[in-house]
């Protein structure tokens, strides 16, 4: 992006917001982008990835991230990895429920996003009809790498610096919205 659009968009952003709320906005969004706390919260295989992706040689921490909350009072983001089961999906809405505002999700993997091999009655072919999903992770299982590229990505949207592949900034992700 031109340095020229960069400055037009403060621009913008201080006349509408003011000087003090535009610089605070940012600055609460820059906290919360480095502190997503996931909800310990595994289904299946996938679990074993997410589980991976906090050990020496991936090290979540280095993104805020490593602290998996054992309540989802604590917590802030849901990583949905694996297939979810529909007797499970009751439960799984009332975790997210009881996460306080804001949240997001992360869908870690083909089950999750899609149901994956399990084309059957049991299972639910998308966690997005259950809770609201702000990123999805392809594979079978997704490496570690993958995960945390999706952490990354969510803490762009977060921020509000993400972008559409035509250049247009997407907006931020306000899950009291929802
Ligand atoms: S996507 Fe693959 S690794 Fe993940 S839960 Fe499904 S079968 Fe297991």
């Amino acid at each position: 992006m031109a340095l020229k659009e960069l400055f037009e968009r403060d621009w913008q952003e201080l006349e509408s917001g003011g000087v003090l709320f535009s610089s605070l906005e940012k600055l609460v969004a820059w906290g919360r982008s480095n502190s997503l706390w996931p909800a310990t919260f595994g289904l299946a295989c996938c679990a074993i990835e997410m589980m991976g992706s906090t050990d020496g040689r991936n090290d979540l921490a280095r993104f805020g991230s490593e602290v998996f909350r054992a309540s989802p009072r604590q917590a802030d983001v849901m990583i949905v990895a694996g297939r979810l089961s529909k007797k499970m999906a009751p439960v799984m809405r009332r975790v997210y429920d009881q996460m306080p505002d804001p949240k997001w999700v992360i869908s870690m993997g083909a089950c999750a996003s899609s149901g994956g091999m399990f084309n059957n009655y049991a299972v639910v072919q998308n966690v997005d009809s259950v809770v609201p999903v702000d990123i999805f992770v392809p594979g079978c299982p997704p490496r570690p790498e993958a995960l945390i590229y999706a952490v990354m990505q969510l803490q762009k949207k977060v921020r509000g610096e993400a972008f559409d592949n035509y250049g247009t900034q997407l907006p931020m992700v306000d899950a009291w919205t929802r």
